[in-house]
């Protein structure tokens, strides 16, 4: 078995601030033959998340930096092409963590077998059925215990997150009020169902616009920003009301801290609970969650929206795009 060509994305540079092409270098690679126990992929369609840019920074965090030189890594689907495990043949679809590439050889246990279903998209397991919608999961019902009939709002709710949290609230028959950059964006809420969909670049008093939105409060906040959806957030929140605390794409690029809510006295006089969490502490709800999100996928309550861009070479551009919102839905590279 002969050496497999490919390319790959490395980290050239840490980024301060919003990252740029300059923080990326693409180089030309040989993929060799499996050895015993390993498997050799060539990635179909690769994910870039925020998260990223927190593994961009060298500092101590959930997940190891990524290091200087060295190819990127994020969730990927792939094609087995050759197999030395007995538990991977040619062809099988399998999803890893080895994005950022074209081709891999890696050990098989690095490696899940995704399962064809009918009506299921092989890139979904990057949306909708993947880490994005475990994550909407996970907040809704583990750590913000949606209960059927309440409110919700959710930010950032035409992304991939946000998007799936929307869809699987309105499935369990929630209110849901999404926040989100342009009429575009607030097009696409109002066709998955989002009941008050507010284009908060439009907007001069985002609280004003969510107390019209839910004049008698709001039970749960799903924040994917933080900064003023936070603030706003905690206003319309109703007494005893949660937050799950998803991410804060408004500073994940900022180099200093930025100041809190001015309204956090709020969380002590409205009993308010406020609980960050992160998806990989949620795997036991991943059975359940894929069996009733593949369901919903079926019957048309949860659709997988996504922005393609094609070819590695235009991965980091896919990447930059997830903080300037030129997207709507998952942003997904197809290799
Ligand atoms: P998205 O697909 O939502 O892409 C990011 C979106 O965030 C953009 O499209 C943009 O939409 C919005 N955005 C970017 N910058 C800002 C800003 N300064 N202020 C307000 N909105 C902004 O990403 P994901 O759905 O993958 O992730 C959403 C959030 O969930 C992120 O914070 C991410 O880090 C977090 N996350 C957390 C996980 C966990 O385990 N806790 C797991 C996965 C994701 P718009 O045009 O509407 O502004």
């Amino acid at each position: 078995m002969s050496p497999l060509p490919s390319r790959e994305i490395r980290l050239a540079s840490r980024p301060t601030g919003v990252p740029d092409a300059s923080n990326f270098e693409a180089a030309a690679v040989e993929i060799a033959a499996p050895a015993a126990g390993e498997v050799r992929v060539r990635n179909r369609w690769m994910s870039v998340d925020p998260y990223m840019r927190g593994r961009m920074v060298d500092r101590p965090s959930y997940v190891l930096p990524f290091q200087l030189g060295e190819p990127l890594q994020g969730g990927a689907i792939g094609e087995v092409v050759d197999s030395a495990d007995p538990a991977f043949q040619p062809g099988d679809l399998v999803s890893s963590m080895l994005g950022w590439r074209e081709a891999f050889v890696a050990p098989a246990s690095a490696l899940q077998k995704i399962e064809p279903r009918e009506g299921v998209e092989p890139q979904a397991h990057l949306g909708v059925l993947g880490m994005p919608g475990l994550t909407a999961w996970a907040g809704l019902f583990d750590v913000g215990g949606l209960k059927e009939g309440e409110t919700v709002f959710v930010s950032a709710a035409a992304g991939a997150v946000g998007s799936a949290a929307c869809q699987m609230a309105k499935a369990v028959d929630a209110t849901v009020i999404g926040t989100a950059g342009g009429p575009e964006k607030v097009d696409y809420l109002r066709s998955i169902g989002v009941d008050h969909a507010i284009d908060y670049r439009a907007t001069p008093d985002l609280k004003a616009a969510l107390k019209q939105a839910a004049p008698k409060g709001v039970h749960l906040y799903f924040d994917n920003v933080g900064g003023d959806h936070l603030e706003a957030a905690l206003d319309v929140l109703r007494p005893f009301g949660r937050a799950a605390l998803c991410g804060m794409i408004s500073v994940y690029n900022d180099e200093a801290h930025s100041p809190g809510p001015s309204n956090m006295p709020l969380i002590v006089g409205k009993r308010l609970k406020l609980r960050g969490f992160i998806v990989f502490d949620h795997l036991a709800s991943a059975p359940e969650a894929t069996r009733r999100s593949a369901e919903w996928v079926r019957d048309g309550r949860l659709t997988a929206s996504e922005t393609v861009v094609e070819g590695i070479d235009n991965a980091p551009e896919a990447f930059i795009r997830l903080f300037t919102g030129d997207k709507i839905g998952k942003m997904l590279v197809r290799l």
